[in-house]
């Protein structure tokens, strides 16, 4: 390290020290946690001159007024399990976690609504909601981790979002610290408000380019008494998609519209509960929520439209069950990865009537690539974890992925999709921003950036560089 960089390092410090106390200051070995995200495969980790831990969102203030003083870079970082890179400080910089802003600022469970600081894990949202009977319906995998500045950032979804949206559908009000420190509020209790441009959804799924979230108001709702789901297998991706397409075309709305392909059954098969029909090639996952009685009456309607074609078809009522499906659910991705050593997987979205093409390109690019490949997701919402299985200790496997990926990008753009439906693009997908977006959609962005923060301080080089 030069001298002229310690010594800027040693300020930043000294200053912050200053500022936030010892407490809020973390540096050298220290530091080392909040360097990685959840990112894949990329093997991507950063370097910090420091990380901030503000205590208050007045101390968020001083800290970014700090920054944007001296010219300093700032990563917003929630609970580090994001999937594109964007909490990893690339090049130096101030890291700005936000653990220790995490007090539940109000909670009005008869009014169904909440107001938090941005550090409150995701978790702990869903289990104060729970325990008053009332139900916060975004649901992001890694919930015990993230936090909901983060899910705000990322606009997170999560197999729920088909009936009840993605997390940006659920927040009415929040606060944020942009250049200079300064303190703005876009919306709060209020559940309607056409007043201005909306800004609030300006800065959900900004992924901290914008500002550094502090707070937010979240809606809630009255919890479901009942969730059934509901699985059916198919020996094809194409009686699979056509069922799906039954479910939508019955005016079906369950809570929960997921899919598994092949490569998953396969690499899952001896966990799932109760076993599967040896033919299984495709399965749906589907959740009927409600009252008990709209929760039994849906699954009937859901048995009737998944039914044809279907090998067979199981419903999960008893508590046990309905934990032992989900506990399969979530471990899809270990089993997957657990096949070759490591896997690439992409959130890439495409129109609902696309869903069957994205699934077959997903295998069609992979084989163009030597490479084995499944996918599986948020079927409702057309959003595909398509991946990529490798060794993810050989470089030329994962560079060989990156190349199919990229082709999937153009592929799935072709047909209408995104490159991304949940992840963002943080800094793996910063490439992805001027292939999906015209030059003058994409420079409208651009100034809106420059708007909020005109000496690019927040989190350079991530989504849109
Ligand atoms: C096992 C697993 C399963 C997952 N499943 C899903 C899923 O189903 N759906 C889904 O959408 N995602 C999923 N994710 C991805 C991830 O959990 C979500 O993107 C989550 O919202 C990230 O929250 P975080 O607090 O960890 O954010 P981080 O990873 O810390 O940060 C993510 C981005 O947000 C920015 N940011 C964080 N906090 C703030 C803030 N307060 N202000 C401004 N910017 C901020 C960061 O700079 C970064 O760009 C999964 C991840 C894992 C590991």
């Amino acid at each position: 390290m030069s001298a002229s960089v310690l010594a800027v390092k040693t300020a930043l410090v000294s200053d912050l020290t200053s500022l936030l106390g010892p407490e809020g200051v973390r540096d050298g070995d220290e530091a080392w946690p909040y360097l990685r995200d959840s990112t894949e495969m990329q093997g991507l980790s950063g370097r910090a001159d420091a990380v901030a831990l503000p205590g208050s969102v007045e101390q968020v203030q001083a800290v970014v007024a700090w920054c944007y003083e001296r010219g300093v870079a700032m990563v917003p970082r929630g609970g580090g399990t994001g999937f594109a890179g964007g909490a990893v400080p690339i090049d130096g910089g101030l890291v700005v976690s936000l653990e220790r802003l995490d007090r539940v600022l109000r909670f009005d469970p008869e009014l169904w609504r909440m107001q938090l600081e941005a550090g409150v894990r995701t978790g702990r949202v869903h289990q104060l909601a729970r325990e008053s009977g009332l139900f916060f319906p975004p649901d992001p995998g890694a919930s015990e981790q993230s936090m909901i500045g983060g899910n705000l950032a990322c606009n997170a979804g999560g197999p729920h979002s088909f009936k009840y949206g993605v997390t940006g559908a659920w927040v009415t009000g929040l606060e944020a610290v942009v250049a200079e420190g300064r303190l703005v509020r876009f919306g709060g209790p209020v559940r309607k408000d056409v007043a201005g441009l909306d800004v609030r959804s300006l800065l959900v799924g900004s992924e901290g380019v914008l500002g550094v979230i502090v707070s937010a108001w979240l809606r809630l709702i009255p919890a479901p008494a009942a969730q059934i789901p509901l699985v059916a297998s198919y020996p094809s991706v194409e009686a699979g998609v056509s069922a799906l397409g039954r479910v939508l075309g019955y005016g079906l709305v369950p809570a929960a519209l997921e899919y598994f392909d092949d490569g998953c059954v396969l690499a899952t098969r001896a966990a799932f509960p109760g076993g599967l029909h040896p033919d299984a090639r495709f399965l749906v996952v589907v959740e009927a929520d409600g009252t008990q009685a709209e929760a039994e009456a849906l699954t009937g309607e859901l048995r009737e439209a998944l039914g044809t074609d279907a090998l067979d078809e199981r419903a999960f009522e008893a508590a046990g069950d309905v934990r032992s499906l989900w506990r399969w659910r979530n471990g899809v991705a270990f089993a997957v990865s657990s096949q070759e050593g490591g896997k690439m997987s992409e959130d890439v979205a495409v129109p609902f009537d696309a869903l069957g093409r994205a699934i077959a390109l997903v295998g069609e690019v992979g084989d163009r690539h030597g490479l084995r490949t499944c996918s599986w997701g948020h079927a409702g919402d057309g959003n595909l974890h398509a991946t990529f299985m490798i060794d993810a200790t050989s470089a030329e496997q994962v560079a060989r992925a990156g190349r199919a990926a990229e082709e999937l990008f153009a592929e799935v753009l072709a047909l209408g999709g995104t490159v991304s439906g949940e992840h963002g693009l943080g800094w793996v997908k910063r490439d992805q921003f001027d292939r999906q977006f015209p030059p003058l959609e994409a420079s409208l962005q651009r100034s809106i950036k420059a708007l909020f923060d005109p000496k690019g301080l927040f989190n350079p080089g991530k989504k849109l560089t």
